[in-house]
């Protein structure tokens, strides 16, 4: 039977790529949403999350598709409700907060997962797999977007903890810290920040891996025309480079994947792959990096940013 799962927050990410995953996995059934504004007609429709947790005991799953900054609340009142909880990413506004969920959950018997969509990008598994036995030599990541066209009109990317360009750049973080064999440890950082926001509209990351070799970032929110999101890792003997988020992956210059979009399918899968074993599946090690690139990060005040 299909599990009946809620959506809260109905957003750009709910409409985009929940929707239409629900609506393909036979595994789930979507039976409300919980939405302070909008209604999607034919679908049981509730304001609060609490009142949906009284009212509906049979919806067992609920994927919370709302800004960071309000997921613990949601997590938490859900969890104690004994439903089990998907969360967009990034998982919370802070390390500390997922991982007492992630713990809070196990005591109630229920599944967390702490979704990284861009770990489901088709390029993202072989590269993974094609690392693991090479010697690295440096990886860098240039991860440049224009925030206009990705984020129009969200003021919560701009408020503490809506983490600016990291919001983006964590899921380049997402897919470095899944294909490396060893983990990288951030050792310095810049952030700017325009004069009129508190949160980066750019980022310059440095880290070593435990194994000795470099990794730089390059997070940037006011490129224009063409978008990159592109990581190029150099080993021993060539170079492997993912490119558009994960669904190119290229190994010496030649083609071997050239995907669709398919991230969110494969996160339906695996939420009902862990409801099935009754399982968790929370990492905190792209969110622990960008809040270290956070502590140790150098504040440079840029121009204003005016949408
Ligand atoms: P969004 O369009 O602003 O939608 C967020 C929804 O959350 C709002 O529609 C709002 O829905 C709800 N919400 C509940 N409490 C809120 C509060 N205190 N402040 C603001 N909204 C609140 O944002 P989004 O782009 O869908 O992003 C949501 C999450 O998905 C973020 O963590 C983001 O990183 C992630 N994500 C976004 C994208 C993307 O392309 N946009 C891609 C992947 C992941 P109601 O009015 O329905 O209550």
């Amino acid at each position: 039977m299909a599990h009946s799962i809620a959506i809260v927050g109905l957003g750009k990410i709910a409409r985009d790529q929940h929707l239409p995953s629900i609506s393909k996995n036979p595994d789930f059934e979507l039976a409300a949403i919980v939405s302070r504004n909008a209604e999607l007609e034919g679908v049981d429709h509730f304001t609060s999350l609490d009142q949906m947790l009284a009212a509906r005991p049979d919806i067992k799953s609920v994927a919370l598709c709302t800004p960071p900054q309000v997921r613990r609340q949601y997590a938490e009142a859900a969890i104690r409700a004994r439903r089990h909880v998907l969360l967009e990413k990034p998982p919370g506004a802070t390390v500390a907060e997922v991982d007492w969920l992630k713990n809070l959950a196990a005591e109630h018997g229920v599944a967390l997962f702490a979704t990284w969509h861009s770990r489901y990008a088709q390029g993202v598994e072989p590269a993974r797999r094609f690392l693991a036995d090479k010697t690295i030599h440096s990886v860098d990541i240039v991860w440049r977007e224009d925030v206009r066209r990705w984020h129009p009109g969200q003021d919560w990317i701009w408020e503490p903890g809506g983490m600016g360009v990291f919001d983006p750049g964590i899921n380049a973080l997402s897919i470095l810290t899944h294909i490396l064999p060893a983990p990288v440890l951030v050792t310095g950082a810049v952030l700017e920040v325009p004069a009129n926001r508190q949160t980066p509209i750019a980022a310059e990351i440095d880290f070593a891996s435990v194994t000795g070799h470099p990794v730089t970032a390059d997070f940037d929110w006011r490129q224009e025309g063409p978008q990159t999101w592109d990581i190029t890792v150099r080993i021993d003997a060539g170079l492997l480079e993912l490119s558009a988020g994960g669904a190119v992956l290229r190994i010496d210059g030649q083609t071997q994947l050239a995907a669709d979009d398919t991230e969110y399918d494969g996160i339906y899968a695996h939420f009902a792959s862990l409801l099935a074993g009754g399982e968790s599946d929370v990492d905190i090690s792209p969110l622990q990096l960008v809040a270290d690139a956070s502590m140790l990060g150098e504040i440079r005040k840029v121009e204003a940013f005016i949408e």
